[in-house]
């Protein structure tokens, strides 16, 4: 088939715009899918073709598109007061109101939040406070994060260190110093045939053996996404995370987790850590912290890491929209509404599991390995053969092409691999997510045509 001419608005797209994660020849030649608006957990093009928004952008549009509540918080704040700073002793009204509602909902005993304009500024800050906490406590030497391959954290240099992905590594001599990865506990990409609980057991005591390898006066922390999301929506055994904890508290590691993606409901609690049983002294959130709205991160910090930084003198680390008035404003109102209508209740108990028994179903289907979910995460492997899971070899491209059926089909869903994922808006309905399922599974009927021909 001849392909459509590029629009004008592709030709300039082309002409002047360098996009993230993107082969840009490769989209040259075909020109970038345009987005115009969205509604609901709807998104239209500019085309009039009506699409599913099975990722809630990327993992963010929580309270899905086209929320009054959001866009009236930032416009009353525009006109109040549009910036100010929170540096030389100052603060402003939202930041310090975000603060304390944040501290409400977090974990454990963390009270204090520190704020970023991303997920990546977050992880950024976290290397530079923990060595500076560790430098207060006479310990300077206590330097090394330990990591996990496969692992996403950001991609400034420190959150691309921090990550554990090798194609980012490949580019721009990565990770930095003092930075080491353990690997993740993917059971069936890497343990499969192993007990699933054994397995995560022994994934999670290789941060013992890295501890003890580089000696545990020298590692400052271990950072981890609850579920791993850009690396799979890799879901760990129940193993994992209790052990991982063990192993912090009795090496006096820092323990540091990357909700950017599992916070603010996803997983059917405020934090994924409520659902491991963590207390970590470090928590990373961003995305539907403001349902991506407007961007903003913030760090929250256990009660020990608290007391040392507040006793450590002056961190010289900030940045310029740390706290950003509008973005805390479009913070404070997305908490409200997700609490006026029960958003995490709502997938605790009825949206998640109503999503996870459908996605389920999707398992019986001849490509398909294996399914996973928690909340509103789910994942899917697909097999060339179902009876010993074997994969395809890489350039079949097999989640590639699931990929674009889904999108023709009008269904955003990612392939990270052969690996498919969504992660819909809280606020996704039953018929919904009827739709989702339903044209997942032509995506997957139509890829079967595609690879077995
Ligand atoms: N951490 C995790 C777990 C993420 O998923 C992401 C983004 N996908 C980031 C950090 C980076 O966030 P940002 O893109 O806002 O810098």
């Amino acid at each position: 088939m001849p392909k459509p001419p590029k629009s004008p608005l592709q030709q300039l797209d082309a002409a002047h715009h360098l996009h993230p994660f993107t082969d840009s020849r490769a989209l040259h030649q075909k020109g970038a899918r345009v987005i115009e608006r969205g509604e609901g957990v709807y998104l239209w093009d500019a085309d009039g073709r009506r699409i599913l928004d099975a990722m809630a952008g990327l993992w963010c549009v929580n309270l899905g598109y086209g929320r009054e509540e959001l866009v009236l918080a930032a416009e009353q704040q525009l006109r109040r007061l549009p910036y100010y700073n929170l540096f030389f002793q100052t603060t402003h009204l939202r930041a310090t109101e975000l603060a304390a509602s944040l501290a409400t909902l977090l974990p454990g005993d963390m009270e204090h939040l520190f704020f970023t304009g991303s997920g990546s500024e977050c992880n950024d800050t976290v290397i530079r406070m923990v060595r500076h906490y560790w430098a207060g406590q006479g310990q300077p030497g206590r330097k090394t994060i330990i990591s996990r391959h496969n692992a996403y954290h950001g991609s400034t240099l420190a959150g691309a260190s921090l990550g554990g992905m090798k194609p980012m590594h490949a580019q721009g001599g990565l990770p930095l110093p003092d930075i080491v990865h353990i690997d993740q506990p993917y059971h069936f990409g890497e343990g499969q045939g192993l007990d699933p609980q054994q397995f995560g057991l022994e994934r999670a005591r290789q941060l013992e053996h890295k501890i003890l390898e580089l000696g545990p006066d020298r590692v400052a922390a271990f950072i981890g996404e609850p579920i791993q999301g850009a690396g799979g929506v890799i879901i760990p055994p129940d193993s994992y995370w209790p052990e991982i904890q063990r192993i912090c508290r009795q090496y006096e590691v820092l323990l540091v987790v990357d909700e950017v993606i599992c916070g603010f409901g996803r997983t059917g609690h405020w934090f994924a850590s409520e659902h491991y049983g963590l207390e970590p002294d470090l928590l990373c959130m961003a995305k539907g912290i403001t349902s991506g709205y407007i961007p903003l991160g913030a760090v929250a910090v256990g009660a020990r890491l608290a007391r040392g930084l507040i006793a450590g003198g002056e961190f010289f680390h900030g940045f310029t929209y740390s706290g950003h008035p509008v973005a805390c404003a479009v913070a404070l109102a997305n908490i409200e509404v997700m609490q006026k209508e029960r958003l995490v209740a709502r997938v605790h108990d009825d949206i998640g599991p109503y999503l996870q028994q459908e996605w389920a179903r999707l398992g019986n289907h001849p490509l398909v390995g294996e399914t996973r979910g928690l909340g509103l995460l789910a994942a899917l492997e697909l097999v060339a053969d179902k009876s010993d899971n074997r994969r395809f070899a890489e350039d079949a491209g097999a989640g590639i092409i699931c990929r674009e059926h889904c999108f023709d089909l009008g269904l955003v869903m990612r392939a990270v691999g052969d690996t498919m994922i969504v992660s819909p808006p809280l606020v996704i309905g039953r018929a919904e997510v009827d739709e989702l399922i339903t044209k997942a599974r032509q995506a997957l009927d139509l890829t079967y045509q595609t690879l077995m021909n």
